[in-house]
């Protein structure tokens, strides 16, 4: 690594010494996972170099966007609008939280049945090795699970920026009224922050730019429902997890040059896997980076990840912002009637998520669906129960995982993803 980026690291506050450990654990993950796989779309080469300058260049472009008055903001959730954020010009990032790290130091702040994603928030801020959080202006927790809503009281007091959204639990008239309220809320939290109002004109091109990445995103799903399939389920989650890093327009454009190689592929009938392969659907829990356990021991015993039911993936990116309106307040309807449809498993009941996997088991063609549920995590262990009972009434192949980011259960999981694939041939 660079001395520049040494002293960028160092500026920012971050532990060089756990932040050079934390690079090689993530590089050889990277080596082993993601360069080991066979027949990659070379458009990927893109997101290898992503991935290879997660913590530099990308960064190096973060403090450039500050130095030159634009704020950053780090997010957890999917609640959080990149719209309103762009319209106040600034840039959200997800702070990632798919990694153990400061384990010891984190069961001190937080019960040890808490989930893995969560400690990971934590372990990342005490050890000091997360640029993307050391570089935000402001940190927006929501009060989504109850676990991150009780954690954020205790993550106030390590971190100086962080912002607190509300999030309704129900969909219905008030739990949109309280989500408009607090998306004006955040807009004059970003309007504060930046010193920029936010206006028609603004909202409507970040409307524009978000909808723009999800629609290349919508075309790689949709490319994923051929067979055999064009691009492995490790490669199409990367590139879902750099979704929430890149620089947006940089990233519409290369999913696009991917989707095109992808395209000729079809023609070709050049798969990642081959023709007939067992076509699995993920469900659940998002994957942050780097937690790609479970994909590399599906896709390692022969069947493909074709989608990922998950806010990394379709739940998160599914649905477009409507952009006709020409005042603030008709595009912030917008804005709001675009997340209300999110279907996390914090709401309930939730219909919605139930509906949402059976579709995207017709439209990928799909053979069986694996859950994963992080331990602890009430929201989608408790919904995992009435989601494989829905997909078992309809005779669909379902698995259910209960897992967390260490590596000590990698030969039992095998063990049962190989059986259900077996099931499956
Ligand atoms: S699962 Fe729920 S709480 Fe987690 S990122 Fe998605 S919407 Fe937010
Ligand atoms: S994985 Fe579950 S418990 Fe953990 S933050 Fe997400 S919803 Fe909450």
């Amino acid at each position: 690594m660079s001395d520049d980026y040494r002293n960028m690291w160092k500026d920012l506050g971050l532990d060089l010494k756990s932040h050079d450990m934390l690079l090689e654990i993530l590089g050889k993950a990277y080596q082993d996972i993601y360069m080991a796989q066979k027949d990659r779309p070379e458009q990927m080469s893109y997101f290898d170099f992503v991935m290879s300058e997660v913590h530099g260049l990308r960064i190096k472009e973060l403090m450039d966007e500050k130095a030159a008055g634009r704020k950053i903001i780090g997010s957890y959730c999917v609640f959080v609008p990149e719209e309103i954020a762009l319209a106040g010009n600034a840039t959200l990032v997800g702070l990632c939280s798919g990694a153990d790290f400061a384990m010891e130091e984190v069961e001190r702040l937080l019960p040890r049945n808490t989930c893995a994603l969560i400690k990971s928030t934590f372990g990342f801020k005490l050890g000091k090795v997360c640029p993307y959080l050391e570089a935000s202006d402001m940190i927006v927790g929501e009060n989504t699970c109850d676990g991150k809503k009780k954690a954020y009281e205790s993550l106030n007091d390590i971190v100086s920026n962080l912002y607190v959204m509300d999030i309704p639990q129900m969909k219905t008239d008030p739990g949109r009224s309280l989500l408009k309220a607090e998306y004006y809320r955040f807009k004059e939290a970003v309007e504060n922050l930046s010193g920029v109002k936010i206006d028609a004109a603004g909202l409507k091109k970040s409307i524009e730019i978000v909808n723009n990445k999800r629609k290349a995103i919508h075309r790689l799903y949709s490319l994923r429902k051929a067979d055999p399939v064009p691009i492995s389920g490790l490669d199409a989650l990367l590139v879902n997890q750099v979704f929430f890093y890149d620089n947006p327009v940089r990233f519409t454009e290369s999913v696009n040059k991917i989707c095109d190689e992808l395209e000729s592929r079809i023609e070709k009938r050049t798969g990642a896997f081959p023709e007939g392969a067992p076509r699995i659907l993920m469900s659940g829990c998002p994957m942050a980076v780097p937690n790609w356990k479970l994909p590399w021991i599906i896709e390692t015993t022969g069947a493909v990840i074709v989608g990922e039911e998950s806010c990394v993936g379709e739940r998160g990116a599914r649905n477009l912002t409507d952009d006709s309106g020409s005042t603030v307040e008709e595009l912030m309807e917008a804005v709001v009637d675009r997340y209300f449809n999110i279907d996390c498993a914090i709401f309930t009941p939730n219909p919605d998520r139930f509906n949402h996997i059976i579709q995207m088991y017709k439209e990928y063609r799909v053979d069986g669906v694996i859950h994963f549920g992080l331990q602890f995590c009430q929201p989608y262990l408790m919904e995992a129960i009435p989601v494989e009972k829905a997909l078992e009434s309809k005779n669909i192949p379902v698995l259910r995982i209960e897992t967390d980011y260490s590596m000590e259960d990698v030969g039992q999981l095998k063990t049962r993803v190989e059986a259900f694939v077996e099931i499956l041939k």
